[in-house]
């Protein structure tokens, strides 16, 4: 394209955007007011989406006379979506208007879980927390204060709030998430992303819905569609004909956990075949380690004949008979990726890898594949994600905790990549731990999590959780549980910082209150997005920064000097000081930038809400460490160099290997190749690891290189007349709880049949929109049968996407059916008892609603499986699907939780506990990731 209209970041032809210098005023017909030509005229204010992980930019057009958003369209000054948004980020107005939203601070009336609430005050919330918390802190039970967040839609906030209280009580939904592929990367490279370069690749290979769903789906969605346009071919694996495989050149249909064997297939003929970039793997891969451990040769020829024999097991006809994937279909795919020497990009996240035990090797095998071909860090491979990431500096850092919360890193899941959060009722029904002060936010683990009604159980017993606050826009599940609903701004009504892999550069994105920003153009002092919001709505920031404040409002517990203010000492940390400060000190190029239109850096992201740091990252692997950080070097036998010299502070300094130093004090600097000392990667080796001495030294030396196992539904781990269930796939247009209080979105997807194939319909005797009942381990649920060519036969797939509900009529009503909750003992019945039904509100809409289904809440009825290793839950049921019974109703759901108590326990004896693995007398690797990460010597077992 040799013209863009929009000469901005996205680079890309937007014609019809705004051009920013009209961003004050900016006039559009009123097409209501047709056919009379009315102007009117907006004030074009950037923000961030907040309707899944992507952080799109967004545009509101706030109307000059009204004062009102009239919409939100993409921004074209935002690098990573370019001015693209996908359906959920315009319908963030809806979100805004919703007439059911919650708009004051409440308090639990009644008993919890009654439904009865009273309205209450900011100040009586903020002072009744911050006592309870300061008591706790005072009183030396630090790990009875917890935070559990779904999702952060932030860099670091939250976590630096909970350091500066001292504690270790981060919790977050990763483990239901994506932590089976990040243990799957963080292994090979120590990172836990992959950032793919699909625009410029020959070859796309996803395993994943990333045409329509999956992380940061609409940034890379139409980075795919720029590869294909330009040539790639694309190959899709899903065992369901998503709207992503429609559009892919190969779409693969595997039995759900047979990925890795067709990866290792692939992997085996780049192999056999001497395809593979020969020095990139002779220089890159850790294979001396390996070959040190079978005491042999140090050769790299020697290396490749073992690799040779050792994947030669791994045949397309193996694969062929694992995944009932043709050979051929495989024989030619395998030659495709061959073909794509370097360019060749790939991404799996949550879909297979969040599916089966041992799904975290599906990511480790497909980035076997770049790391064979080389296309690591190369234009159209895949990059470490925090190459292609800018976090800056905070005013404030405070220290690590001093402290070990074992209820949410138990030690039994010393590897797991995450908090074991999805375990929370069970470690606390084990007597292992109480809490105090739980929130959660942007989360509702009743209905999002596995074996919901466990957490109910947990949360009415005032023993285990004595006092429970849902920080939320809007109602959900778990909020009707809570003895304190606070209310927190949607997407366009709050302050965060983004930055994501979307491509190979580094950008920062800001989300801001549209509001406030508005306002302050017109000269007006907000002081609190309270001012600016509906109702008594509020940030999290602010929220946080005050209760922090009133925690310790004298400064004797060391606390408040994280949230006081710099310029005015002995007041409290404002907003616009905290951001001011990042983009003033810690976000190069910015000040500069801002300077050249006579702005501050401020007000130059308050302008345009986000800014590109650097283009083109590169190979940070391959560059030489400077001779400055360089002294006293000692190199060990494996090429890794140890320094004398600190590691380097400042901002966004790019990871550098990290893990444990040498025996005399120094740090790993870097690593030898080809007589020069590389920055390398942020693993053990400081190179990729074909070899896991982690999982070797920690107990699991027959997983220690790429390899498959038979899953949990593996063929012959299936009992008699069982098949499985694939509950994990987005909706594109649904995003778990938040999206609900969207009514386009809702007219769009309300519903989630169970899809069959004709072969396995026809042999149950079902049709499209019979009821079927899907039996799992602890229960069943009962859903409208959708037959469909688009599944392999013999599997079944429903989205998690729905099934929400409400036990009164009040709360929300455009996706949240309301239900009868029965309870008896251990044996948990839930009904509708009322569909979806137009109702009249300030919104005329709502008067219109036509549908009536909110699909069925499958999730409650699946036990915990939490992988031994990554400790991420392992979605896929093996459950039995029959015609219903003639009382069955759509949305019928029954569990017995003794029998999820069973399966919990079954799953932990699988595991291999820090207590009797841990080489070091260590809780965990100190190398690998964690978030809020507690002081070193707190990693020592007791
Ligand atoms: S992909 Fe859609 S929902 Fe996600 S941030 Fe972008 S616009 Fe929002």
């Amino acid at each position: 394209m040799s013209e863009t209209f929009y000469p901005g970041p996205s680079r890309s032809h937007l014609a019809a955007f705004p051009p920013k210098e009209r961003w004050d005023d900016w006039t559009e017909l009123d097409p209501k007011a047709w056919p009379q030509r009315k102007e009117r005229h907006y004030s074009l204010v950037p923000t961030t989406c907040f309707n899944c992980e992507s952080a799109c930019g967004l545009l509101a057009y706030v109307d000059k006379v009204t004062g009102e958003i009239q919409k939100f369209e993409g921004n074209p000054e935002h690098p990573g979506s370019r001015g693209r948004n996908c359906a959920k980020g315009p319908a963030t107005l809806n979100q805004v208007t919703d007439p059911d939203r919650i708009l004051y601070p409440l308090k639990r009336a009644g008993k919890r879980g009654e439904g009865k609430w009273e309205r209450t005050t900011w100040d009586e919330a903020l002072d009744t927390l911050a006592a309870r918390i300061r008591n706790a802190i005072v009183e030396n039970r630090r790990h009875e204060i917890m935070y559990h967040v779904g999702r952060p839609g932030e860099d670091g906030f939250t976590e630096r709030i909970l350091a500066a209280w001292g504690i270790d009580g981060h919790n977050s939904h990763t483990n239901i998430c994506s932590s089976g592929s990040r243990e799957g990367y963080q292994l090979w490279m120590g990172l836990d992303r992959p950032s793919p370069d699909h625009a410029n690749a020959k070859v796309i290979l996803l395993i994943s819905a990333h045409l329509e769903s999956g992380h940061y789906f609409n940034p890379h969605a139409q980075r795919v569609i720029d590869g294909k346009t330009n040539g790639a071919k694309l190959i899709v694996f899903d065992t369901r004909l998503s709207n992503t495989a429609t559009h892919a050149d190969y779409w693969v249909s595997p039995y759900p956990g047979s990925e890795a064997a067709i990866l290792l297939a692939i992997a085996n003929y780049l192999i056999q075949n001497n395809l593979y970039d020969r020095e990139f793997v002779e220089q890159w891969w850790n294979w001396k380690e390996f070959l040190a451990t079978e005491g042999k040769a140090t050769d790299f020829t020697d290396f490749e004949n073992r690799l040779k024999q050792i994947y030669q097991q791994y045949t397309f006809e193996f694969a062929a008979a694992e995944s009932g994937v043709d050979v051929q279909m495989i024989e030619e795919i395998a030659k495709l990726v061959a073909s794509a020497g370097s360019r060749f990009s790939s991404h799996n996240w949550r879909s297979a890898a969040s599916g089966v035990s041992g799904g975290w090797t599906v990511a480790r095998c497909l980035f076997m594949l770049n790391a064979l071909l080389g296309a690591v860090a190369t234009e159209g491979g895949v990059y470490p994600n925090a190459w292609n990431k800018f976090v800056p500096r905070p005013i404030y850092t405070p220290p690590h905790p001093q402290m070990w919360n074992e209820t949410t890193w138990p030690r039994e899941y010393p590897l797991s990549m995450n908090e074991m959060s999805f375990l929370l009722p069970h470690l606390l029904k084990d007597g292992r731990a109480k809490l105090d002060v739980y929130f959660t936010r942007v989360y509702n683990p009743v209905w999002t999590n596995p074996d919901g009604f466990s957490w109910i159980e947990m949360l009415t017993d005032p023993d285990l959780v004595g006092c429970y606050i849902a920080l939320t826009p809007t109602w959900n599940e778990t909020a009707y549980y809570a003895d304190y609903v606070l209310p927190m701004g949607v997407g366009s009504e709050r302050h965060d910082l983004h930055s994501y892999e979307t491509h190979d550069s580094q950008w920062l994105g800001f989300r801001q209150p549209v509001m406030k920003a508005a306002r302050q153009r017109n000269g007006e002092t907000i002081a609190d997005t309270r001012e600016v919001n509906p109702g008594e709505v509020w940030e999290e920031n602010e929220f946080w920064l005050e209760l922090t404040w009133r925690i310790d409002k004298d400064g004797t517990l060391g606390i408040r000097q994280y949230v006081e203010s710099k310029k005015n000492p002995g007041t409290r940390l404002g907003i616009d000081e905290y951001y001011e400060w990042i983009f003033d000190n810690s976000v190069p190029g910015l000040p500069e930038r801002a300077a050249a239109e006579n702005l501050t850096p401020l007000e130059f992201m308050r302008r345009y809400g986000a800014f590109e740091v650097k283009q083109k990252i590169g190979k940070i692997y391959d560059e030489a460490v400077a001779s400055e950080e360089l002294d006293d070097v000692h190199e060990d036998p494996f090429g890794r160099v140890f320094t004398r010299v600190p590691k380097p502070g400042g901002p966004n300094i790019v990871p550098l290997p990290s893990p444990d130093g040498d025996e005399d004090g120094r740090r790993l600097a870097g690593i030898k190749v080809n007589g020069q000392i590389k920055r390398g990667f942020p693993t053990p080796s400081g190179k990729l690891e074909f070899y896991s001495t982690t999982l070797s030294r920690w107990g699991w030396p027959e997983l220690s290189i790429p390899t498959y196992f038979k899953s949990h539904v593996h063929k012959d781990n299936l009992g008699e007349g069982q098949t499985i269930l694939i509950s994990t796939f987005r909706l594109a247009v649904q995003i778990h709880t938040r999206s609900a209080n969207a009514k386009w979105l809702d007219e769009i997807a309300h519903t989630n049949p169970l899809w069959i194939h004709p072969t396995h319909a026809a042999k149950l005797g079902v049709r499209t929109g019979d009821l079927v009942r899907v039996e799992t381990e602890i229960g069943y649920y009962v859903v409208p049968a959708w037959v469909t060519e688009g599944i392999k036969p013999g599997i079944v797939a429903c989205s998690h996407h729905m099934g929400r509900w409400k036990l009164t009529d009040e709360g929300q009503r455009q996706l949240m059916a309301t239900v009868k909750l029965d309870h008896n003992g251990n044996e948990w019945k839930l009904k509708r008892q009322k569909g979806i039904e137009p109702y009249r509100s300030q919104d005329p809409d709502t008067l219109r609603i036509w549908w009536k289904d909110a699909g069925v809440h499958q999730n409650m009825t699946f036990p915990v499986h939490p992988d031994p290793i990554s400790g991420m839950h392992c979605w896929h049921q093996a459950v039995r699907v029959r015609a219903a019974e003639p009382d069955d109703e759509p949305g019928d759901i029954f569990v017995d939780t003794a029998k999820s108590r069973e399966v919990y326990k079954k799953w932990l004896a699988m595991t291999r506990p820090a207590d009797q693995y841990s080489p070091d007398g260590t809780r965990r690797p100190y190398w690998m990731l964690r978030p809020l990460k507690p002081a070193r010597e707190f990693y020592k077992l007791p």
